[in-house]
């Protein structure tokens, strides 16, 4: 059963079996799947462990070269971007929101509904959510336009994000090595990012299911409105399915720099 502890420094917790999930280049990490048929949101914590390794790689590389990664608690200057969330990533933080304490949860949704008006007022709420791809021609004007509202993440709170164990995979990738003033101007020819996995693209291929030039981006600041309007059930796989349907995802967007495949761990509990 997936349980989520809102506004706890834990991660989303998921009860169920080990699995190994082996990455490209011999590594492997051991995450509990949620058993049955589960909706592909249910996978997202595992998920969020393998992009967390892959993303340690990255760092990990970077440091051999010497470079330090500018990006802390109290520099919240990419909070305020363009965040493009997948409908899985939106119905978990949105069940995140709903497991919130009431007082907390006013405060967030508050924001939420913060941010709609202030892009309703600019007149890109209805081109932001209603759904389908954000064409190339059309993303850096519309990331620069967003920018420029200064609209912080509703989950930002003193600079910092309040849900970090739980937060979405692109925020993950998010790395920089250049002064944190660039990224606070969005200066976009100076922010210098390490080159990571894009794995959150990968989750819109998912969505997508049988057409990848089709996927549904929208922001983060519209997930609630999304899943209002969506409030059909989700497809359900069994998790190593949804697991392996992620690494095809990613060879289908990145070619074949992703191979996974699950399993239990030797000598794990036949019980589950
Ligand atoms: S989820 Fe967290 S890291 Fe991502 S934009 Fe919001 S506050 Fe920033």
């Amino acid at each position: 059963m997936l349980s989520v502890r809102a506004m706890s420094n834990e991660p989303t917790q998921i009860e169920g079996p080990p699995a190994i999930i082996e990455l490209p280049g011999g590594e492997s990490i051991t995450v509990p799947l949620p058993p049955g048929e589960v909706p592909a949101y249910a996978v997202l914590p595992a998920l969020r462990a393998l992009v967390d390794a892959m993303m340690q790689r990255v760092k990990n590389a970077s440091a051999e070269r010497g470079e330090t990664i500018t990006c802390r608690a109290g520099c919240g200057a990419c909070c305020r971007q363009y965040v493009p969330i997948s409908d899985m990533e939106a119905r978990a933080l949105a069940a995140l929101v709903e497991g919130m304490p009431e007082d907390r949860q006013a405060r967030v949704r508050a924001r939420f509904a913060e941010a709609e008006a202030r892009l309703r007022e600019a007149g890109m709420w209805d081109r932001l959510t209603r759904g389908g791809r954000v064409l190339a021609r059309e993303h850096t004007e519309l990331v620069v336009n967003y920018f420029h509202l200064g609209i912080p993440c509703p989950f930002l709170e003193d600079e910092a994000c309040s849900i970090h164990p739980d937060r979405p995979l692109i925020c993950r990738e998010y790395l920089v090595v250049s002064p944190e003033t660039h990224c606070a101007k969005l200066e976009r020819t100076k922010i210098k990012r390490l080159a990571a996995p894009q794995t959150s693209t990968a989750l819109h291929v998912m969505d997508a299911a049988h057409n990848l030039e089709n996927y549904n981006v929208f922001p983060l600041v519209a997930v609630l409105d999304w899943l209002r309007r969506h409030p059909d059930e989700p497809e359900r796989r069994t998790a190593e399915a949804w697991i392996n349907h992620f690494g095809l995802a990613m060879q289908a967007r990145f070619g074949d720099s992703v191979e996974m495949v699950t399993g239990p761990p030797p000598g794990a509990s036949e019980e589950w």
